[in-house]
């Protein structure tokens, strides 16, 4: 039995017209569920019912930063998690302060039944919390299950942007979230069987990715050979590799001798201890 099973529900950089927006749900042995940002819309509740996720069953989500492509789905993942169990615990989110403090707002935007949202999460109007929110330090480690726990350490993209690393039965995977290429996500990254990286372009573009806070194939690929990684799965792929994702492994195989695959919607990857 794997010690963690990854299955990718949205695999889109932000305009990419072809995919669901970034979440990544991160199965672990000791039974801990775990989403890593929550897409966008209801992609999150479409594409996790394609493969018998719910939404209902998403109590613990970890956040990367605040765009609208990784957050943007909490609201509805909430509000099904409601429909479905009136009584349901409130959908534990834990991210850095910066993007707490947006999706606070965000909350209060597109929940037209919610009165208030303060330090503690977000409340219906009968004072039930329905969100809980955690601000987390870099490479502070919280406990999120048996075995399981997780920290987040600093990404190269907008102001309170973080990866997130995963650690369950000893064993680790990494997420980038989105990032240019950075010394800290490889320096978070070592002993890890898995990097999951974000690759926005081929290499020959890489000025244009790194001017919009993201990476290169090739630098998400340099970094899974710093770290010494087993495996790299790339992410975050835009429209014009979204068919043929061919091009960014052949950049990345440059860099890095390790496995690469590029994931795609419902790609599932197993991570075992050696
Ligand atoms: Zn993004
Ligand atoms: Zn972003």
């Amino acid at each position: 039995m794997p010690d963690i099973t990854i299955t990718f529900l949205g695999t889109g950089a932000g305009n990419c017209i072809q995919r669901a927006h970034t979440a990544i749900v991160v199965d672990c042995a000791d039974g801990t569920r775990l989403l890593l940002d929550s897409s966008s819309g209801n992609s999150v509740m479409r594409q996790g019912a394609a493969v018998g996720m719910l939404a209902s069953q998403f109590d613990q989500v970890l956040l990367t930063h605040h765009h609208g492509d990784h957050m943007g789905g909490i609201p509805f993942i909430s509000g099904q998690r409601r429909r479905v169990d009136s009584e349901s615990a409130p959908l534990q989110i834990f991210s850095t302060e910066q993007a707490l403090d947006r999706l606070g707002k965000v909350c209060l935007a597109t929940q037209l039944n919610v009165p208030s949202v303060d330090q503690e999460g977000a409340y219906f109007a009968d004072g039930s919390p329905y969100l809980r929110w955690t601000a987390v330090d870099n490479e502070k480690w919280i406990t999120l299950g048996p075995t399981t726990r997780a920290c987040t350490f600093s990404a190269d993209h907008i102001p309170g942007a973080v990866g997130w690393k995963i650690e369950s039965h000893g064993v680790s995977v990494v997420f980038s979230g989105d990032t240019r290429f950075s010394p800290s996500v490889a320096e978070a990254s070592q002993g890890a069987r898995l990097l999951i990286h974000e690759a926005f372009c081929t290499d020959k573009d890489q000025q244009l990715a790194n001017g919009r806070g993201h990476s290169s194939a090739g630098e998400a690929a340099r970094v899974a050979a710093q770290a010494g990684v087993d495996e790299l799965v790339i992410t975050h792929i835009d429209s014009p590799f979204s068919a043929d994702t061919q091009p960014l492994i052949n950049d990345a195989r440059l860099h890095y001798q390790g496995t690469i695959s590029a994931a795609n919607d419902l790609t599932v990857v197993t991570v075992a201890a050696p």
